[in-house]
C-alpha cells in the first residue's frame, strides 16, 4: 500500500482473515498500523502470507471507522455517549428477556468476544437463542463429524498436509479461499505426492491433479459412494481397521447397492473409469488425507456429504494417524472458535449440551443463575421468527447478514419487522444501517484476545494500537451492557481472565492459559496444564459414546432447485482471493478493490456464445427470488450450463439470487446451487 510510514515497533498477532490462522507481525507507528509481515518461525504459515493477510490492513485506521455509539431517532442516526447508549439498550432489552431475544455472534471476533456474548444471552437474557455464521458454512461439518467420529473439527494439522502421500481435495478452491493451505497442497504435488481434486469448476489446484473429477454441482454423495463401492468391490478397504475401530459397516455397505457405477456416472457426469481410478488411488496410496470446505457443506444435503467423507476415511483406515484424516478447512479466522465458545443454540462452551441435566446444573452452579434448558433457535429460524414477530429483539455482533445470508430480500424484511436491533461493528454495514443502535467495536489490532484456526489451534491476538475513536473491544461492550442490566459474572479484568473462566467451565480447554500460548498456540483438546494439546484426533479411539467410528448409510438427494426451461443455468457461488466475506474489512483496504472490485458473472464460452454475450457485457442475472446486474466474464473455468459469482460486494448482492433451501440436519443454506437465467442489460 502507498504512503505507509516505516514502523517504529512490531507486535506479534494472528491474521484476521481466513481459518488458516497465519502468524503475523503488525508494524506500528504512533497509533497507526503501517504494515504486516509474516512470522517466519510459525509452523502454520512458515513465513508465508497471502495478498489479504499481507496488504489488507488499511481498514484499521480507515476514516470511515465507527467511532461513537449511534442511536436512530426519527430515521436518522445521532451520535451519543456510551452512557446514553448503554442506558438505552439496557432499558429496551429488559422488555425482551427470554425467547423473544436472540443474538448472532461473529466468526471474525475473538474467542473472548464470543464467550461474553453467549454468556450474556444465557445468563442475562435467559435464552439459548445464540448462533454464529458457521450455520451458513461449516455447521454440517460440526453435525456430521460429531455423529460419525465424535468431534466436528479438522482431525489433523496443517503442517501434515505436504507429507500425505495422497491428498483428496474436494469442494474447496483452497488457493483462492485459504491460500497458505493451498500453497501447502501445491508443495505436496511438487514433492510428487498424489492429488485427487474434485470440483465442478476448473480451479487452480485441478492443474496439479493426478485425477481431476469435474462432477456436477451437488452430486458429491453419489461420487463418493461410487468410489467406496469400487474400494469394497476390489478389496481395497482396511478390513482390520473396519473390524476393530468402527461400527455399522454392514448397514452402510448395503446402502452402497444404490450406487452402481453406471448410475453414478449419469448423476455426476464423471466417466466411471475416472471414478474407479480415483478410488484406487485414494485407497492404495497411504497416508491419505481428505481436505474440504464449503463446496461440500453449503448444500441442502451438506451433512450427508460430510458423512460420505467420514465413511471414506473410516473404510480405508485413513484416520487417527499423521497426514490422514477428514479435514474441514474453516473459512473465517475464528469460525472454529465461535462454535467452540458455545455460540450455538444447543451447546455451552466446549460442546457441552444445553439440554443435558448434568451439564446445565454445572453451569447454573458456576454462573450462579437459573438457565434455559431447551435448545435455542438456529440462525435461519431466528430470521424466520423475526419475520413472524416471535423474536422481537436481536443483537448482532460483527456480522452482515443482509449481504451474507441467502435470499437477501427476505432477510431485510425480517430485520425490518424487529422491535429492537442492536448492531456492533467496526463499519456502518448494510445490516448496521437497519439498526436502532449501532455500537463502535475495536478491530483485532486494538484488543487482546485469541483466534482458533482450522486445526483447532488457539493463538494470541495482541493489542497493537489504542482503539480508534471511542470504540471498545466487543467483549467489553457486551459486559458493560450486562452490568448495566444488573447482572453479575461480567467483571472480567481483561481478555485473559475470560480464557481462565473458559478453562474452568469447558474440559477440552482445561489446560489453556495465556501464559501457555505466548509463543505458540495450542490445539484443543488440552485437558490440563501438562497436556501439550492434540495435533491428531482419534488416535486410539473416537470421541463417540462407543469409542468407535460410525459408518452412516446414505441415499442420494439432488439439490433443491435445479435448472429448468425458465431458469436454464445453474448458479454456484464462492470467494475471490482478494476479499473476505462481505468486504467490511477488505473493501476498506488499499489496493485490494483495485485488484478485484466487483462480482462478475463467470460463464462458459459456449453458453456465452449461445446467449450472445461477450466479455464485459452488462447483464441481469435473475432467479426466482430477485435479480442482480453485473458484467460478464467469459471463462472455461465454468463448465457449460454452470455460472459462477462471488458474493463480496453490496453493489452486486449475489445472495439476492441464492436459494433459502436448507440442509435438514444443520439448517445450512444451499448457497452452492440455484437456478438462474441471464439477460442482456
Ligand atoms: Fe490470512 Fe488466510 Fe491469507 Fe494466511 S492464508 S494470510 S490467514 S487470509
Amino acid at each position: 500500500p502507498k504512503n505507509s510510514p516505516k514502523p517504529s515497533r512490531e507486535v506479534k498477532s494472528t491474521c484476521p482473515y481466513c481459518g488458516v490462522g497465519c502468524s503475523i507481525y503488525l508494524g506500528v507507528r504512533g497509533n497507526e498500523i503501517t504494515g504486516v509481515r509474516a512470522d517466519p518461525d510459525n509452523k502454520v504459515n512458515k513465513g508465508n502470507l497471502c495478498v489479504k493477510g499481507r496488504f489488507g490492513y488499511k481498514f484499521i485506521n480507515h476514516p470511515d471507522r465507527l467511532t461513537l455509539p449511534l442511536i436512530k431517532r426519527n430515521g436518522e442516526f445521532e451520535e451519543v455517549s456510551w452512557d446514553e447508549a448503554l442506558d438505552f439498550i439496557a432499558q429496551n432489552l429488559e422488555k425482551y428477556k427470554g425467547d423473544t431475544f436472540a443474538a448472532i455472534s461473529s466468526a471474525r471476533c475473538t474467542n473472548e468476544d464470543n464467550y461474553a456474548l453467549q454468556k450474556f444471552t444465557r445468563v442475562v437474557m435467559g435464552t439459548n437463542n445464540v448462533d454464529n455464521c458457521a450455520r451458513s458454512c461449516h455447521a454440517p461439518s460440526v453435525a456430521g463429524l460429531a455423529r460419525s467420529m465424535g468431534s466436528g473439527a479438522m482431525s489433523n494439522s496443517i503442517d501434515e498436509i505436504p507429507d500425505a502421500d495422497c491428498l483428496f481435495i474436494i469442494g474447496t478452491n483452497a488457493t483462492a479461499s485459504y491460500p497458505v493451505i493451498g500453497m501447502r497442497m501445491i508443495e505436496a504435488a511438487k514433492k510428487g505426492k498424489k492429488l485427487i481434486v474434485a470440483d465442478p469448476r476448473e480451479i487452480q489446484l485441478s492443474k496439479y491433479a493426478d485425477v481431476f473429477l469435474k462432477h456436477n454441482p451437488g452430486t458429491d454423495v453419489a461420487l463418493l459412494m461410487g468410489m467406496m463401492g469400487v474400494i469394497i468391490e476390489e478389496g481395497l478397504y482396511d478390513s482390520s481397521f473396519v473390524d476393530k475401530r468402527t461400527e455399522n459397516f454392514d448397514e452402510f455397505k448395503k446402502s452402497l447397492e444404490e450406487f452402481d457405477l453406471d448410475s453414478v456416472e449419469e448423476i455426476t457426469g464423471v466417466d466411471k473409469e475416472k471414478i474407479r481410478e480415483a478410488a484406487r488411488l485414494y485407497a492404495s496410496t497411504k497416508p491419505a488425507s481428505i481436505l474440504y470446505s464449503l463446496g461440500i457443506t453449503e448444500h441442502s444435503h451438506g451433512t450427508d456429504n460430510v458423512f460420505a467423507l467420514s465413511n471414506l476415511a473410516l473404510l480405508t483406515g485413513n484416520i487417527g494417524k499423521p497426514s490422514t484424516g477428514v479435514n474441514p478447512i474453516r473459512g473465517q479466522n475464528n469460525v472454529q472458535g465461535s462454535c467452540d465458545m458455545g455460540c450455538l443454540p444447543d451447546s455451552y462452551p466446549g460442546y457441552q449440551k444445553v439440554d443435558d441435566a448434568e451439564v446445565y446444573k454445572k453451569f447454573e452452579e458456576m454462573w450462579g443463575c437459573e438457565l434455559d434448558k431447551s435448545v435455542g433457535l438456529k440462525m435461519p429460524f431466528v430470521i424466520g421468527a423475526s419475520s413472524l414477530g416471535t423474536v422481537k429483539a436481536l443483537y448482532i455482533m460483527g456480522e452482515n447478514p443482509v449481504l451474507s445470508e441467502p435470499d437477501s430480500s427476505s432477510i431485510i424484511k425480517s430485520l425490518e419487522n424487529l422491535d429492537f436491533l442492536i448492531v456492533q461493528d467496526i463499519f456502518m454495514t448494510e445490516t448496521a444501517r437497519m439498526a436502532d443502535v449501532v455500537l463502535p467495536a475495536a478491530s483485532y489490532a486494538e484488543k487482546d484476545g485469541t483466534f482458533t484456526n482450522a486445526e483447532r489451534r488457539m493463538q494470541r491476538v495482541r493489542k497493537a494500537i489504542e482503539p480508534v475513536g471511542e470504540s471498545k473491544a466487543d467483549w467489553e461492550i457486551t459486559c458493560e451492557i450486562a452490568k448495566k442490566m444488573g447482572a453479575e459474572g461480567f467483571e472480567f479484568k481483561n481478555a485473559s481472565s475470560i480464557v481462565d473462566e473458559l478453562a474452568s467451565v469447558a474440559p477440552i480447554f482445561g489446560g489453556i492459559t495465556y501464559g501457555r500460548i505466548e509463543e505458540e498456540g495450542i490445539q484443543w483438546p488440552c485437558i490440563d496444564e501438562k497436556d501439550p494439546g492434540t495435533p491428531i484426533l482419534h488416535v486410539e479411539k473416537f470421541a463417540t459414546e462407543s469409542g468407535k467410528g460410525k459408518f452412516i448409510p446414505l441415499h442420494y438427494r439432488p439439490p433443491a432447485e435445479l435448472p429448468d426451461e425458465e431458469y436454464p443455468l445453474l448458479l454456484t457461488t464462492g470467494r475471490s482471493i482478494y476479499h473476505y466475506h462481505t468486504t467490511t474489512m477488505t473493501g476498506a483496504a488499499d489496493g485490494l478493490v483495485e485488484l478485484y472490485g466487483d462480482d462478475p458473472l463467470e460463464i462458459n464460452p459456449e453458453d456465452a456464445a449461445e446467449l450472445g454475450f461477450e466479455n464485459g457485457d452488462m447483464v441481469k442475472v435473475i432467479s426466482r427470488r430477485g435479480e442482480v446486474k453485473t458484467r460478464v466474464e467469459v471463462t472455461d473455468m465454468s463448465p457449460k450450463g454452470v455460472v459462477f459469482m462471488t458474493f463480496h460486494f453490496g453493489e452486486t448482492p449475489t445472495n439476492v439470487l441464492t436459494s433459502p433451501a436448507m440442509d435438514p440436519i444443520s439448517n445450512t443454506p444451499e448457497f452452492k446451487v440455484c437456478a438462474v437465467k441471464v439477460e442482456k442489460e
